[in-house]
């Protein structure tokens, strides 16, 4: 064994635990400036256009005929964080959405 083979595994050896503990700092970051973010207000011009609502179970399905039941933020391809009972979401930038909530943006994930 050379001493370049000893540099090569250990190089790698740090790199295998850098990338980890850099995931795992990015992961808390985020969710640090998630938690920051402000509850998006149903009454905020954009989310009134977009019929959005903290809670999809309150739905008047006559009122709303696009709305397909058991559809809501959680399940939604918009919403960004995996978990949580209020998430980042792509339509509502700097807010935070319910994960029980909806608007006529939902589209499904993907399967
Ligand atoms: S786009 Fe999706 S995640 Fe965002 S508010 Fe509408 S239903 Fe919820």
């Amino acid at each position: 064994m050379t001493d370049k083979m000893i540099s090569r595994r250990g190089f790698i050896g740090a790199t295998a635990v850098a990338i980890p503990v850099t995931a795992i700092f990015a992961s808390r970051t985020a969710a640090a400036q998630a938690k920051a973010m402000p509850h998006l207000d149903p009454n905020d011009p954009v989310a009134k256009a977009l019929m959005y609502t903290h809670d999809a179970s309150k739905i008047d399905k006559a009122k709303v005929p696009n709305f397909k039941a058991g559809s809501d933020c959680a399940n939604c391809v918009q919403v960004q964080a995996a978990s949580g009972a209020w998430r980042p979401c792509t339509a509502f930038p700097g807010k935070l959405v319910a994960e029980k909530g909806w608007c006529s943006a939902w589209a499904p994930k993907p399967a």
